[in-house]
């Protein structure tokens, strides 16, 4: 089974869970001849949308690309968590406005047995589906799913707080169910934020992971014939879909027919491994010598003095036109263009008789 195919699964099945509570509400509201019990399955049946919502999104990011969207419709994902968080904060205002409304008008709570049997049993059910879904969400990469456990654990503890108030009403005769629903009501629009920020951070486009960006990093350098992996650019397309491109150093004696192998063969090794669809550039790398070794060594210590200079890579030295091409990685948030002219300007001042090629990288993933 396929990824959104496992992703409606677990919608559907918190779907029914959810059908299942507010018919369960239903009926014994109708028996016992309470409104509220008959309400509260009402709000059931509307949990349930942020599980619609999920399966819709799944099924539009799930399109095959086209050519209107070369890239597939992923980021669709994006777009249903953030309708998610809006449902997660909505209810999470919704039950501040409550618990205030508790707290400033109290009324003496009459709780009936079938109510709380009702609301402990709510409470179970809601917490399994939440853990469930959110596990799944997890292991799957979805957002969405991520987010609507999270909307049906934050039912469960809301429905808590009623059980919890009951019980200390019943015993202590003191009324903090509102208390603690201005509490709980503060961690929901908390965690609603988060996913929103969360889901809007993707949509903007994020820094890939560290481990993902090392692992691709490691896999090109483990290529016979690379001596270095640089530039690494990687672009979301949806949880799944990855293109990008990077830069590998090469020994400048290979033919093309050599460099042709080589790229195939990271682009495939890159494919098979990640699902990334790579682009490849080429650096040459000089063979040593004592001229180029010096002013290699220059070019990387001035490059030391600036500690906003991340690194250099890319060196080469063409000496039959006397041009020396490097890329300086720039730290974000350096005042890069003043310290490029200034390393410029001292590594020129150094090799007058070399004209530098100087680019200025930023720091993608390095
Ligand atoms: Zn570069």
């Amino acid at each position: 089974m396929d990824r959104s195919s496992k992703i409606v699964r677990v919608s559907i099945i918190g779907i029914a869970a959810n059908i299942v509570l507010a018919a369960f509400k239903a009926a014994v509201g109708l028996i016992s001849g309470s409104i509220a019990i008959v309400l509260d399955a009402v709000n059931n049946l509307s949990d349930a949308f942020s599980s619609v919502v999920t399966i819709v999104g799944t099924k539009l990011a799930n399109r095959p690309a086209d050519r209107k969207h070369p890239y597939g419709h992923g980021r669709v994902e994006y777009i249903t968590s953030v309708i998610i968080a809006v449902i997660v904060l909505l209810a999470g205002v919704t039950s501040f406005r409550e618990a205030l409304d508790a707290i400033l008008h109290p009324e003496t709570a009459s709780y009936s047995v079938p109510m709380l049997i009702i609301v402990a049993a709510a409470v179970i059910v809601k917490f399994l589906l939440g853990r469930f879904v959110k596990k799944k969400g997890e292991e799957l990469h979805s957002e969405s799913l991520v987010a609507s456990g999270t909307d049906a654990f934050f039912d469960a503890v809301v429905s808590s707080t009623t059980l919890v108030g009951a019980l200390v009403s019943l015993i202590f005769h003191w009324n903090i169910e509102g208390w603690l629903g201005l509490l709980i009501s503060v961690l929901i629009v908390k965690a609603g934020a988060e996913i929103l920020m969360d889901a809007l951070s993707s949509i903007i486009g994020a820094r890939v992971e560290e481990d993902l960006t090392s692992a691709i990093r490691t896999k090109i350098n483990e290529t016979e014939g690379v001596l270095g992996t640089y530039d690494l650019i990687l672009h979301r397309y949806g949880p799944e879909k990855i293109i990008g491109s990077a830069h590998v150093e090469v020994p400048d004696e290979l033919t093309a027919r050599e460099i042709h192998i080589l790229t195939r063969k990271i682009t495939e090794s890159i494919f098979k491994e990640f699902g990334i669809i790579l682009t490849v550039g080429i650096y040459a790398a000089n063979s040593d010598n004592p001229v180029i070794s010096a002013i290699r060594r220059d070019v990387e210590t001035v490059a030391l003095k600036y500690p906003q200079i991340l690194g250099t890579h890319g060196f080469y030295v063409e000496e039959s036109e006397h041009r020396v091409s490097v890329d300086l990685l720039m730290d974000f948030g350096a005042d890069a263009k003043e310290i490029y002219q200034k390393y410029c300007e001292e590594i020129s001042a150094m090799h007058p008789d070399y004209h530098f090629d100087i680019i200025l990288d930023s720091d993608f993933s390095d």
